[in-house]
């Protein structure tokens, strides 16, 4: 029941109506008997100082930021975690005891988590190619070295965005040729080809073989044309939706200091998806 004890925490973005956010954290709330709330905000490009200041006012309990505030909520926060000083992006604002307010990027974590739970895969020692060098790209790929992959390598349409984002891996990072996704051990779609009602791929699949594992960071839809390609050689192959699951629960940690019930998250987002 909300009542003037309840604690409030939201999603900024534009669009964000069709988030899953509200349903995979008031999900959360309800299973850990907690009296929070979890709610969106559309708030316009250029507004994101605003809403951080609004955080701060309204004494919400935390914050989940997507396109377009998550560079532009940097410069309005009190503390930056390490990932969030790396990236220059962040996707969850957490208020601190102190009133300050730290920026956290959880994509990283989220993936790696998710990719566990999927396919029981630690990233330690293996060969990643990342297809992509966007914000998803970019968080995957500094977690991935930071987790202490062998390897990162980077291909991407446009070459200095890949230089960039392989850059994030430091010694082991490098930019390459679709071809090198066929010595991987760990393939990732972190673009956004096969979103939504797109059909295209985002490489080859040909060059999948088994014994790999195939990840697409897209969960809308489910199974994009690249996954089902993949699935269809017997590869195997998981969408992005232990992701999303994955960087919510570790914003929940951090707001509310309870692990996350991951299962009622995942029952909210795969009710939601379906
Ligand atoms: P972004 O910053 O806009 O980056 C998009 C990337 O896709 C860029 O590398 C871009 O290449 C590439 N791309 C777009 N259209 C392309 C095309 N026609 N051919 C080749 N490359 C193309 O987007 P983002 O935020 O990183 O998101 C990327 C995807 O990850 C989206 O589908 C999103 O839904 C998904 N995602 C999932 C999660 C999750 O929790 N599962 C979280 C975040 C994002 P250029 O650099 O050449 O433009």
């Amino acid at each position: 029941m909300i009542s003037g004890h309840t604690n409030v925490a939201a999603v900024i973005g534009d669009p964000v109506r069709h988030s899953l956010s509200p349903a995979l954290h008031n999900a959360a709330f309800a299973a850990a008997g907690l009296d929070w709330v979890y709610v969106a905000f559309p708030v316009a490009a250029g507004d994101a100082a605003s809403a951080v200041a609004a955080l701060r006012t309204l004494r919400l309990g935390g914050l989940s930021v997507t396109m377009p505030h998550k560079a532009a909520v940097v410069a309005g926060v009190d503390e930056r975690s390490t990932a969030v000083e790396a990236l220059g992006a962040a996707n969850c604002l957490v208020p601190l005891p102190d009133g300050r307010v730290r920026a956290e990027n959880t994509d990283g974590e989220g993936f790696l988590s998710g990719l566990r739970a999927d396919a029981g895969l630690d990233v330690g020692g293996r060969h990643v190619a990342v297809l992509g060098a966007g914000g998803a790209a970019r968080a995957v790929v500094q977690a991935c070295a930071a987790a202490g992959a062998a390897g990162v390598t980077v291909v991407n349409r446009t070459a200095d965005r890949a230089v960039a984002a392989a850059g994030l891996a430091g010694a082991v990072g490098r930019v390459g040729e679709p071809s090198d996704v066929a010595t991987a051990d760990l393939v990732v779609n972190a673009t956004s080809v096969g979103m939504g009602a797109d059909r295209s791929m985002p490489c080859d699949p040909a060059l999948l073989h088994g014994g790999q594992v195939v990840v697409d960071l897209i969960y809308e839809p489910r199974e994009t044309p690249w996954l089902a390609a993949a699935r269809a050689a017997g590869i195997e192959a998981h969408n992005g939706l232990s992701m999303l699951i994955g960087q919510a629960a570790v914003a929940f940690r951090l707001w509310t200091g309870v692990e996350a019930p991951i299962e009622a998250m995942r029952e909210a987002a795969e009710n939601k998806s379906a």
